[in-house]
């Protein structure tokens, strides 16, 4: 078989644009056959790799790192005035109103548990059935699930019918804003305002979409926002609830504890504190807090560059793909809809697993296989593309992504349809590795 190569590997002058750096740029990653090959993290969607800037800031600010809220000390006072200046940089990144709280959490999945823990008793639950489990599982028991229609404008009228019809009270809808599965861009802003014409709130899962785009919680009209820092490059352990403070303040203390109360009496009687100390319970994540919103900053200032990189890059990798033979790329609404850098897809004749392993082992390609936390989403997408697969490839770019990982990636894609894989493999704990798998550790892994 021959296949005919892709249009010549020119990009549009946008991809040269200087976006900010990460910490991965350059960093070899050893091949089973002895190579080395610099590592192509094409895994953004699950974890981004390090801004440049935010390791800079984290590195700057350790000297001084010491408790926050609770000592006299004059690094304590920093590490406070870091951790609480932290709040204007997520405010300013989300475009929150002046009212809305900022909570600090680990991530989307602890924001979106403590939002599903702080709604008012009764609250009405709408969302799609094939979000992330994160935004799927919190609510389970009050929760209507809206099958993903194939295209948007119906995805709005089934919105509008399932909050007419559920119960009188407080609603809630989730709603995400890119999908992890398939990188397409919700309709946030008309879901938002059908939400509203039915006196419901609306919570934007931004997991996929803040690393990616600019999030305006004023212009969608949402009600709240949550995000992860390891995804928006700044891996250092926090996330964050942005939003209307009346919910969380009559909640309970998401977790009881010190930092979270004003008074408590030798009979254990609590004055709980409002948010957003209400819902911080224990010692901050000052690193985490401090890198997050560093991460904000240098994301806000780059919007149109990032944008512009990413575009270019993907729109290199669909193409490139659409002409390799058995490549089947999933979708949930028509191809055409914008989306961020994330795309799934399934070779004919080599399970994702084993694509994923050959990718990574002789080609130095790091992608992700599976699910993806979305098994309804993924699920369905794969028995609608026609693929006998179980599991789908997802490749996820971003600003660690050089127009070279991408024809590395196609070209490998290419050399697997044509010959197979070079190297044998087994499965291991579950997973198909190389076998054998001679590739080093690096040092500081080494006993
Ligand atoms: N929502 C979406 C759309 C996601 O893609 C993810 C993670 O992949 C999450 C929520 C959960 O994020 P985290 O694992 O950082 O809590």
């Amino acid at each position: 078989m021959t296949i005919a190569p892709v249009r010549p590997a020119t990009y549009p002058a946008p991809v040269r644009a200087a976006v900010p750096g990460v910490r991965c740029a350059g960093v070899p990653a050893p091949l089973v056959d002895g190579r080395r090959v610099e590592y192509a993290n094409l895994d953004h969607g699950a974890s981004a790799p390090c801004l440049d800037a935010v390791a800079d800031a984290v590195d700057e600010f350790l000297p001084y790192y010491a408790s926050v809220h609770r000592g006299a000390g004059y690094f304590s006072q920093i590490s406070t005035k870091v951790y609480e200046g932290a709040r204007a940089s997520l405010r300013a990144f989300t475009g929150a109103r002046e009212r809305d709280a900022v909570v600090f959490t680990r991530n989307t999945t602890d924001a979106l548990n403590l939002l599903a823990e702080s709604v008012p008793r009764g609250t009405s639950v709408v969302l799609f059935d094939t979000e992330h489990h994160a935004a799927l599982l919190p609510w389970r028991g009050r929760v209507t699930h809206v099958p993903t229609p194939r295209d948007v404008h119906s995805a709005l009228s089934e919105v509008d019918t399932a909050l007419a019809e559920s119960p009188e009270g407080p609603r809630l809808l989730v709603v995400c804003g890119a999908s992890n599965v398939t990188g397409e861009l919700w309709p946030v802003a008309e879901l938002a305002a059908i939400a509203r014409r039915h006196g419901a709130r609306t919570v934007l899962d931004a997991a996929q979409l803040a690393p990616h785009r600019p999030v305006d919680i004023r212009a969608l009209d949402v009600d709240y926002v949550v995000l992860s820092g390891h995804k928006c490059y700044a891996p250092y352990g926090a996330g964050a609830l942005i939003g209307r403070a009346d919910w969380l303040n009559a909640a309970q203390p998401y977790l009881a504890g010190g930092g979270a109360t004003k008074l408590v009496n030798e009979q254990l009687g609590v004055s709980w504190a409002k948010v957003p100390e209400r819902h911080e319970a224990g010692s901050p994540n000052v690193v985490g807090v401090h890198a997050l919103a560093v991460a904000a900053k240098t994301l806000g200032r780059s919007a149109e560059a990032v944008a512009e990189h990413e575009n270019a890059l993907l729109d290199r990798l669909r193409a490139g793909l659409a002409t390799i033979p058995g490549v089947r790329e999933l979708s949930l609404f028509d191809g055409a809809r914008e989306r961020v850098g994330v795309v799934s897809f399934t070779l004919d004749g080599i399970e994702s697993g084993l694509l994923a392993a050959v990718l990574s082992a002789e080609h130095g390609i790091g992608v992700r296989d599976g699910k993806f936390c979305a098994h309804i989403a993924t699920g369905r997408l794969l028995a609608e593309s026609g693929a006998e697969a179980e599991t789908a490839v997802r490749v996820s770019i971003g600003l660690g992504t050089r127009a070279e990982h991408i024809e590395r990636l196609l070209a490998a894609l290419r050399a697997i349809v044509l010959y197979g894989p070079s190297w044998d493999y087994a499965i291991v704990d579950g997973k198909y590795a190389p076998s054998p798998d001679p590739r080093p550790l690096p040092a500081f892994l080494e006993e």
